[in-house]
């Protein structure tokens, strides 16, 4: 065995930094209230915006799928992985999205791991917002296409960059999160999906904090800006409001013909469980039937916001339920979060450099359709007596 000491270098510098994130065990399904240590806590920072991760219509489906499919998929899904449920899924998908077909990954990692390299390879560009997702990143990195990245929210800069480097490359793609995720504004998709236009260049944007919160029953940020037919790639996760877990892509048959052929995530690795796609498809049928869970996580963010603004904390600049307190100092916030943790029963993870930028650590608050009036209340309080033990507020 060579000699492994780096690695413990490497943790303790982490450590020394303060980013070393300690990694906390639930004990119970997601929900307003989690057990985690033996303690039930009030949790504030799950992804499961609409409280489908825990549904009972939304379990009954996955454990009928299991039933019916069994627990594994068996193989890949150009091999013997295509299980009907994956299909019903697709089509499903492509209705709520307005477009012509979709394809099923098993993460959304994975959707855009699997899919931006083979839109762009190392002829083309790539313009990438600069605030865009690790796995875009990635995605942009496997693609070997030419990549420059424009400031964030800024359309100007982007046509700036468009109109200097778009004749360096054979095929164009622009990409961008729909939400952003760490400070909760939208992407001006709108006035994105003009500018490409002229500069023949594709656009995909990753929808993960978007579906289930934005647009006509949750159908996300092209349905909001009213984009149908506009944006040619239109990505999404399974695992936030959906409340299971896998990705997918949606985009014209003929685009999602080529993805079955070519990418890499759904030709080398095992399809989606039949489960989690049970799941999503029911968690489809239950937002399209009904909009009141999405009524009232907006309902619910918006008490969150006010509460907090009102006693003096500084939010950013979000238009969505994604509601970040802005601490500054990275110490000062991990110290917050710990107290919340250990003096308040609540749940809520602080955000420091490298994830945000240095000075602009933060908590971030992730209110859902499952919090009662009393838990947002109650979220409220907390920060503000730990705001003023901290002398944040
Ligand atoms: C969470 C997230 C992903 C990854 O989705 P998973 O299904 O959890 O792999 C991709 N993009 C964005 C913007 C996300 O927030």
């Amino acid at each position: 065995m060579v000699n492994l000491g780096w690695v413990d270098d490497e943790i303790a510098s982490l450590k020394s930094s303060g980013r070393y994130v300690p990694i906390r065990v639930l004990q119970s399904p997601q929900g307003a209230w989690v057990n985690i240590e033996g303690r039930k806590m009030l949790n504030m920072c799950s992804n499961n915006y609409l409280g489908l991760a825990n549904h009972p219509e939304v379990r009954k489906a996955a454990i009928e799928a299991i039933e019916s499919f069994g627990v594994g998929a068996g193989a890949v899904r150009s091999i013997a992985g295509t299980d009907e449920i994956h299909r019903k899924l697709e089509e499903k998908l492509a209705e709520f999205k307005h477009m012509e077909d979709s394809l099923v990954y098993q993460g959304g990692l994975l959707a855009n791991l699997g899919t931006i390299p083979v839109l762009v390879g190392k002829e083309d560009l790539i313009f990438s917002e600069e605030l865009n997702h690790a796995s875009i990143i990635d995605g942009t990195r496997l693609s070997s296409a030419k990549r420059y990245v424009y400031k964030h929210m800024n359309v100007e800069d982007l046509e700036k960059q468009l109109k200097e480097h778009r004749s360096e490359g054979k095929r164009s793609l622009v990409i961008t999160d729909g939400v952003f995720s760490m400070d909760g504004d939208i992407a001006p998709l709108d006035e994105i999906a003009e500018v490409k236009e002229r500069y023949d260049t594709m656009c995909y944007v990753d929808d993960a904090h978007g579906e289930g919160v934005l647009g006509k029953n949750g159908r996300g940020i092209v349905d909001h800006f009213s984009l149908a037919g506009k944006v040619e790639v239109e990505m999404g996760t399974f695992s936030k409001a959906l409340g299971s877990m896998g990705g997918f892509v949606a985009g014209s048959s003929h685009l999602i013909d080529l993805l079955r052929q070519r990418s890499r995530p759904f030709l080398f690795s095992s399809a989606l469980n039949p489960g989690d796609a049970a799941a999503v498809l029911k968690s489809i049928e239950i937002m399209s039937r009904d909009d009141s869970l999405i009524k009232k996580l907006w309902k619910n963010s918006e008490i969150l916001k006010k509460g907090l603004i009102d006693n003096g904390f500084k939010l950013t600049t979000t238009k969505t339920p994604i509601t970040p307190v802005v601490i500054g100092d990275e110490r000062k916030t991990v110290e917050f979060s710990k107290l919340l943790y250990e003096e308040e029963n609540i749940f809520a993870s602080p955000i420091v450099y490298p994830t945000v930028a240095m000075g602009t650590a933060r908590i971030r608050l992730m209110p859902s359709a499952v919090h009662s009036n009393e838990d947002i209340a109650r979220a409220v309080d907390a920060f503000v007596s730990t705001g003023k033990k901290l002398k944040v507020i």
